[in-house]
């Protein structure tokens, strides 16, 4: 994967150390973890909390390097078990949430790095802040809420071209003055990078398909 990767950026007239891979280890056992931690890999995406917080607390002693990222949804609830745990969370998108982390931060004495996600698709039932409200969302997240705001993050709609997504929130970063994009899954990394991608967030073209369990009838 980071060859495929350093390939695309050539390719894209990048250089292959701007791009970040980042592992999504959600719901994959301890032997593909530790698979990955053998090859070097470092920097893992989890979705749940509590499940990160099962993948991870015990190993960060044995890896003081590793750099941990919440890319699922966060509930205000869970505001100070995910600052403590997580180095960056992707997913702060909405006021309510902004004045939680802030608050968590205060209380734990860390400071993850944040990322503000946007609903580039407009989707009803998807995360994040409307393009339009993104502007508002990181002023007050930097300057009422004191948040180390360093970018964005999207996952554009399954039925769409990702292209125009992607470059929506390149748009939306370069005039934030914001560096950091989260961007494209194992289907479509290739195009985030093209588009700008600082970080691909990669989960079944590493560890292979999830096992997610069956919903009760
Ligand atoms: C699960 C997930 C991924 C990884 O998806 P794959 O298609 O398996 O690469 C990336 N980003 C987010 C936000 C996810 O929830």
């Amino acid at each position: 994967m980071r060859e495929r990767i350093a390939e695309t950026c050539v390719a894209a007239g990048r250089d292959p150390s701007s791009v970040v891979l980042t592992a999504v280890s959600k719901t994959q056992p301890d032997e593909a973890l530790e698979a990955a931690l053998a090859t070097g890999q470092r920097v893992f995406g989890e979705n749940r909390v509590q499940e990160a917080q099962g993948h991870w607390t015990a190993r960060r002693a044995a890896f003081p390097d590793l750099e941990l990222r919440l890319i699922g949804p966060l509930q205000t609830n869970k505001a100070v078990e995910a600052v403590a745990l997580f180095d960056v969370i992707e997913t702060l998108d909405r006021e309510k949430l902004a004045a939680a982390l802030a608050s968590a931060m205060q209380k734990t004495g860390r400071r993850p790095r944040v990322l503000v996600q946007v609903n580039t698709g407009a989707e009803p039932q998807k995360a994040g802040v409307l393009p339009q409200d993104a502007d508002a969302l990181i002023v007050s997240a930097r300057e009422i809420h004191g948040l180390n705001v360093e970018g964005l993050m999207c996952i554009p709609p399954a039925e769409e071209a990702p292209e125009p997504h992607f470059s929506l929130l390149a748009g939306i970063a370069a005039r934030n003055g914001l560096s950091v994009l989260s961007m494209g899954m194992s289907g479509d990394y290739e195009t985030a990078i093209s588009c700008g991608a600082t970080h691909v967030r990669v989960g079944s073209a590493l560890f292979g398909e999830r096992i997610t369990p069956l919903k009760p009838s």
